[in-house]
């Protein structure tokens, strides 16, 4: 059996050159995250707070922090400034609540707009046209303490390989189409985040410049 800092090396041979890896550590002891960072990691994504809170406690200070997961609007206020990227901004609401607290505690938070396309109806995120309406009217003018700087999305959990890279493809077209056409004008709205273990050559295929890899790093989760 390979152990995670082989499996980390043998990922990042087969990564092109100019896509970011999002080590998604979630459910792993931070002697796993530790095996990683020895190996070079520093980008690490985890899906809730907590748990990210207390990783970020006990591992050097020079590792990024992306949040990945589901985002309650109370948990908000302990997450702000903890985070080098909060990839899964699901609403209007959480966007507003970030913006807030993120004012409030003197940081700006760098967020991902998280685009709802894959078939499962349990997936969080903005519905293409809600997020492209969102650009148009330019209501991202008032965030006062938020750069938006891209795009996540996933896609269906399927094996059909041709769904999944239409999918790649469907949240590639919204991130170019609010870059190209709806607020060209935007700033540093340059990340497209997709793919992990199972689908990530399809997603860069699609254009994507970040991946989020858990599984194939680090071993299967034990919920
Ligand atoms: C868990 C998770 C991943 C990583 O999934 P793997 O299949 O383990 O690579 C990527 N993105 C998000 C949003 C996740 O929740």
């Amino acid at each position: 059996m390979s152990t995670i800092a082989e499996r980390l090396t043998a990922l990042k041979a087969e990564i092109p050159d100019g896509i970011g890896l999002v080590a998604v550590s979630k459910f792993h002891p931070v002697g796993a995250l530790m095996d990683a960072y020895g190996a070079g990691q520093r980008r690490f994504g985890e899906s809730r707070v907590q748990e990210l809170l207390r990783k970020q406690d006990e591992m050097p200070s020079d590792v990024e922090w992306h949040f990945i997961g589901h985002l309650q609007t109370n948990k908000v206020r302990s997450l702000v400034g903890r985070t080098a990227l909060i990839e899964s901004i699901d609403s209007e609401h959480l966007l507003e609540c970030v913006d807030r607290e993120s004012e409030r505690a003197g940081v700006v938070s760098r967020v991902l707009m998280q685009v709802h396309v894959a078939a499962e109806e349990t997936k969080f995120g903005f519905d293409p046209e809600e997020l492209l309406d969102y650009f148009a009217s330019r209501r991202f003018e008032a965030l006062k303490a938020t750069h938006i700087c891209g795009v996540m999305g996933m896609a269906s959990n399927t094996d059909d390989e041709s769904r999944v890279s239409a999918d790649f493809a469907r949240i590639a077209e919204i991130f170019r189409d609010i870059r190209g056409r709806v607020a060209p004008d935007l700033r540093g709205f340059d990340l497209l985040s997709m793919g992990m273990s199972g689908d990530w050559p399809l997603a860069v295929a699609q254009g994507a410049n970040l991946i989020r890899v858990g599984t194939r790093i680090f071993g299967p989760r034990e919920y």
